[in-house]
């Protein structure tokens, strides 16, 4: 089966954009692919983070991966710290990686801007570590939402550099494929139809965590922002909320863009949002359900973050010794 790597950083609480850009793609597709799915805890601390809850964190997310169905018969669930050739393989990219195709990316100059003068080395390498996971696992496809594309593009530069450079004619790093989905794949903020919605923003009302109680789903639904024309519709550019709001309907409902068209059409904002609400708290309670169930049993989900990380870890340490061999490293004996 082709491979597929994916993961999310333990920087917060997972939203909607995480699961309909991501999570839920994993799970629909896992019984197709060899899966590795992390839990991708170096990639959070690019950004200041609070050491009491990383761990914590860390552990919660690999529990909603369990939750929103994730299969451990198709799939492995792993922390990325518990295997020490990420860390290593990215040192090594490194030093193949140009400086300047770091400080062209997006989310790079996006997160640098916020952050100011404080910002770390480890958010320029950010794309780096990214390619490090993926290409230890020799990934075919990686599952992201549409923010991640362009990281996708550098991974692959990366390999294509490395191995004309290193390959001496053969494939060390196999190049990977990004999958996007194109419904989901960008969830926007609730308080500002053209930003992406995001853990790191500061603002909690611009995110729905899958784990919000459905107090916190109405009140943010209510409060979100819309706007003061006249019907709902798809595909308008004047209203990048009103699409926002009606595609996460139309996931969350599992009807068709069709189908919330009509639906929807003419529809007062009151009307639908209570709609919205009750969808989403719909589709959200049988994660949260098994969330806590397993959330519960902390053991359970150790047993199986252990045997994640030394199935991965086998994967891993073959690549990382390929690379170390194209480089001309001699090896501990
Ligand atoms: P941060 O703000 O800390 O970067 P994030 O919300 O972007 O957090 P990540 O852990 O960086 O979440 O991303 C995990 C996965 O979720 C990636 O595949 C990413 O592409 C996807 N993703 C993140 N935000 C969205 C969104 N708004 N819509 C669709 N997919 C998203
Ligand atoms: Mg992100």
């Amino acid at each position: 089966k082709p491979r597929i790597l994916s993961g999310v950083q333990p920087t917060g609480n997972l939203h909607l954009g995480n699961y309909l850009g991501a999570i839920r793609n994993w799970v629909e597709m896992q019984s197709q692919y060899d899966n590795y799915f992390c839990v991708v805890d170096l990639h959070a601390i690019t950004a200041p983070h609070n050491p009491a809850t990383l761990a914590e964190n860390t552990y919660a997310i690999a529990a909603l991966y369990l939750a929103c169905g994730i299969d451990l018969q198709y799939s492995t669930i792993f922390v990325q710290s518990h295997v020490s050739a990420h860390a290593e393989l990215a040192w090594l990219l490194n030093c193949i990686t140009p400086m300047n195709w770091l400080t062209d990316m997006i989310q790079f100059k996006e997160k640098a801007l916020k952050q100011g003068e404080n910002v770390g080395v480890g958010l320029l390498d950010y794309p780096v570590l990214m390619a490090a996971d993926i290409l230890l696992y020799n990934a075919d496809k990686v599952p992201v939402g549409e923010d991640q594309k362009q990281h996708l593009e550098l991974t692959r530069d990366i390999v294509d550099r490395f191995n004309h450079q290193f390959g001496k004619g053969e494939k060390v790093l196999k190049s990977p494929q990004p999958l996007i989905r194109k419904e989901g794949a960008r969830v926007m903020s609730l308080t500002d139809g053209t930003k992406k919605m995001s853990k790191s923003d500061p603002s909690e009302q611009s995110r729905i965590n899958i784990l919000d109680s459905p107090e916190d789903i109405s009140k943010k639904i209510r409060k979100c922002k819309t706007d003061t024309m006249p019907g709902l519709t798809f595909d308008d550019p004047e209203r990048p909320e009103c699409q926002n709001l009606l595609t996460l309907y139309m996931l969350l409902s599992g009807k068709t863009k069709d189908e919330v068209a009509a639906e929807c059409a003419d529809m007062r904002w009151g009307d639908f949002k209570k709609l919205l609400t009750e969808t989403t708290v719909n589709a959200l309670k049988p994660i949260q359900d098994k969330y806590h169930e397993i959330m519960a049993e902390q053991s359970y989900l150790e047993s199986i973050l252990r045997e994640g990380r030394q199935k991965a870890e086998v994967v891993a340490q073959q690549t990382l010794r390929d690379v170390k061999i194209a480089l001309g490293y001699s090896l501990p004996l």
